[in-house]
């Protein structure tokens, strides 16, 4: 250990889900006493997974996490901590009456147009009917346009991105439609990382490992004031940067979704995730959660129908909006938490971005990393070790 660490060197780390554990994790096997603090009654954030006694199954408590990367370091580190099985994620699309292969592929593209292309002729066919004046596609809905047309992008991609996001996708980001591959082979794997899986006991058994080190004092329940952080040496946030700040300057957006849980003792869907594309039904999306445990042999089956909704204060936020407003909005933050000593803002809500568990992981990483870096040279680590803004 090169840090000469002394018990008064107290963290707290705010938020037990991927950032807060793992940087919790990181600090307490390098000495640090760490406090986890959690406004919830659970540790794991949105990706709190439960065995629900009705069911019998393991479910995603805030709906579908599918672990999927590229980074070696972090599939290396989940894996080390407990025992992921191979798992791949098919999702499919109910859209006018048909239910299609998802993100869109030779199956999809073939079934939709009723041909039967090969590979070299759906790329032509599907580049043929893209509106190649869009050069520079800044926009959701310019990207969609440019890459697979008006009738794809109207059948896949409108209504379920209206509904999800509650605005046009002439508001959005062509950055949310580029998560999405477009294939021209029958190829549906909805992820393109070479490391895919599913924790064989759920997601919870993972921030039990990485909280479970003696160094770490889990208190749940507990809400953390700005005030609060006087009495430890170093905070590192993970909740809403606009709460952190009492709201002053507004709210950030935030997408919240709720879920309605229904048990079957049939299979419901015969598939994990169904998406409905047409803008006519109120829900995006249905959630079979028996489906994310397919090694185990199940009694019931679990529904969850996911709608969105714009989230106010108090609700759960999932999706950061991220619309011109709300980035004039996040400047005016992030240039005041830039000058907050003894903080660091991490993770999807600390940082108000978009981000995968993968990425999440891989920052928190080099968030406690560096920070052990920086007191090392007899510095405080910074407000944040990514730019919010970029
Ligand atoms: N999307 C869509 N139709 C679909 C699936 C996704 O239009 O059937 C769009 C939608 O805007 C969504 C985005 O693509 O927010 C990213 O989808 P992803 O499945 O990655 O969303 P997540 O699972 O993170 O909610």
């Amino acid at each position: 250990m090169g840090l000469n660490v002394k018990n008064k060197d107290k963290i707290a780390v705010v938020g037990a889900g991927f950032s807060g554990a793992v940087i919790a994790n990181l600090l307490a096997k390098e000495g640090f006493y760490v406090d986890v603090l959690d406004s919830r009654d659970h540790i794991g954030g949105n990706c709190f997974t439960k065995r629900y006694e009705d069911s019998g199954v393991v479910e995603h408590v805030y709906g579908p996490h599918i672990f999927h990367t590229d980074n070696e370091d972090v599939w290396r580190f989940v894996t080390s901590l407990v025992k992921f099985r191979s798992y791949t994620n098919r999702v499919k699309s109910t859209v006018n009456g048909s239910v299609y292969s998802l993100p869109i592929n030779l199956h999809t593209i073939n079934q939709f147009f009723n041909k039967v292309l090969s590979p070299g002729e759906a790329r032509e066919f599907v580049s043929n009917m893209g509106d190649q004046s869009i050069a520079d596609p800044v926009t959701f809905e310019d990207q969609a346009l440019k890459f697979v047309g008006k009738e794809l992008y109207e059948a896949f991609f409108k209504g379920y991105t209206e509904k999800q996001w509650g605005v046009s996708p002439r508001e959005l980001p062509a950055s949310i439609l580029k998560r999405l591959p477009v294939r021209f082979n029958y190829d549906d794997n909805y992820f393109s990382h070479r490391f895919q899986g599913m924790p064989e006991d759920g997601y919870t058994s993972i921030f039990e490992k990485l909280l479970g080190h003696e160094n770490i004092n889990v208190v749940l329940g507990r809400d953390f004031s700005r005030e609060d952080r006087k009495k430890y040496k170093h905070v590192f946030y993970s909740g809403a940067i606009d709460a952190w700040f009492g709201f002053e300057y507004g709210d950030l957006g935030y997408r919240t979704l709720e879920f309605k849980r229904e048990v079957y003792d049939f299979d419901f869907q015969g598939c994990a995730v169904m998406n409905y594309g047409d803008a006519s039904v109120p829900f995006t999306r249905r959630a079979q959660h028996d489906y994310f445990s397919p090694w185990e042999e199940a009694k019931k089956h679990v529904v969850y129908t996911e709608y969105s909704r714009a989230s106010a204060r108090g609700d759960t936020p999932y999706y950061p909006i991220r619309l011109v407003e709300e980035k004039e909005l996040l400047k005016k933050y992030v240039e005041r938490a830039s000058k907050e000593v003894g903080v660091t803002f991490v993770g999807r809500l600390g940082t108000y971005r978009y981000l995968d568990m993968d990425v999440t992981i891989s920052e928190a990483m080099n968030v406690a990393n560096q920070s052990i870096a920086c007191w090392l040279e007899g510095r405080r680590p910074p407000s944040f070790f990514v730019d919010p803004l970029a």
